[in-house]
């Protein structure tokens, strides 16, 4: 499959279907790792290869610590040994992957798979950082008000959201209830995608996290779908931000591709005025140019790019943590709705006046010349 070769490997945690008997976990090795735990993998065209698997056959060499975190159902003890040991693991992969016959063993079919979210997330923080998504929610929800707040340039605007609802991609999303209004409590009749890049952080460490760091602070890039109550997010917001509107679902890709992998995607990021503070000030400055889609009912509606985005991955990053805020190992944070000259979010796209079905399916899609991410996928069900 194009977009999952060795030039990728993204990061995953799965657990083997129905299909899979005792028998088969036994013949593939691999008994004494499930038991029911997430098990964790990477990804070759259309299999999941199974890391235990490959530490088991000493294929990835004989570091203790590596080998140890390789047997854990989440990614975060991975994370934790930081970007040099990520470094090792990709390029020990990149090394014995290509030769089947060594691994072929480890291999599942991904339709014989579920996922899981890879990684335990202690924190998720949700920016706001596309001036297209912002003056476009201005003209249409806030007509003859100023769209771009007098903060929004000088820094990059976010919350805090759940961090516990965070859902793998192919989870069902039930349409939330709550205050659409005064009085009026019940399912929402807005239900809203925001088609979002996230990035998963490395080891944990107290902030601040000066900028130039960030590149050994991410550890990779994730799909994210802030499922959005427009009618509660719009009563309840004032004046203190998103809250239930957006706290019942936040979908992401089941795979985590590795920052490194993207290196190929690296553009110099748009101009920013006024200039930001020197927290904000890369020497370096990166954006990442990713080609996005939106589907519903597998017909594409929006085609955002990633690098019309105001600020860059590396300022969220340091913006999160200046203030002295822990980053804690595994933490996700997102860019917010990226719209460029095509909309990220269906408010954006039907201007309000048309919202999901009960049964709509929602995919996200995202590639990078020939770096496929992980898609993001949910069906939403009656409230
Ligand atoms: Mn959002």
């Amino acid at each position: 499959v194009s977009g999952f070769g060795v030039e990728h490997l993204p990061y995953g945690a799965i657990l083997p279907l129905g299909g899979w008997t005792d028998a088969d976990a036994a013949a593939a090795g691999v008994a004494e790792h499930l038991g029911g735990r997430p098990v964790l993998s990477t990804r070759l065209g259309s299999d999941a290869v199974l890391l235990p698997l490959l530490v088991a056959a000493g294929l990835l060499g004989d570091d203790p610590d590596l080998a140890a975190a390789l047997l854990a159902p989440t990614l975060n003890p991975l994370i934790e040994l930081g970007a040099p040991a990520w470094r090792e693991l990709r390029a020990r992969l990149q090394d014995v992957l290509p030769d089947g016959a060594d691994h072929a063993r480890a291999r599942v079919p991904l339709g014989r798979c579920a996922q899981v979210v890879p990684m335990r997330i202690t924190d998720y923080v949700d920016f706001y950082a596309s001036l297209e998504h912002v003056e476009n929610f201005g003209r249409i929800f806030r007509p003859g008000k100023p769209a771009v707040q007098d903060n929004w340039r000088h820094l990059p605007v976010a919350y805090h959201g759940r961090a516990s609802t965070v859902i793998v991609s192919n989870t069902p999303v039930r349409r939330p209830s709550g205050m659409l209004g005064p009085g009026v409590f019940g399912p929402t009749q807005a239900l809203d995608i925001e088609c979002e890049v996230g990035f998963v952080c490395g080891p944990g460490v107290v902030g601040p996290i000066p900028i130039d760091e960030a590149d050994d602070r991410l550890f990779g890039v994730a799909l994210v779908n802030d499922w959005s109550a427009r009618d509660m997010q719009f009563f309840e917001f004032q004046p203190l931000g998103p809250f239930l509107g957006k706290s019942f679902a936040t979908g992401m890709s089941a795979w985590v591709t590795p920052l490194e992998a993207l290196a190929g995607a690296r553009v110099p990021p748009r101009p920013q005025d006024p200039e930001p503070a020197d927290y904000l000030r890369a020497r370096s400055p990166w954006s990442l140019d990713l080609s996005l889609e939106i589907s519903i009912n597998g017909q594409t509606v929006s085609r955002p790019n990633a690098s019309t985005l105001y600020w860059t991955p590396s300022q969220m990053l340091a913006h999160m943590t200046v203030n002295g805020a822990t980053l804690s190992t595994g933490d996700l944070f997102a860019t917010g709705t990226v719209s460029g000259p095509e909309p990220g979010s269906l408010a954006e796209l039907w201007e309000g006046q048309r919202w999901l079905a009960d049964g709509d399916e929602v995919v996200l899609r995202g590639r990078a010349a020939d770096v496929e991410l992980g898609e993001a996928r949910g069906t939403v069900q009656p409230g």
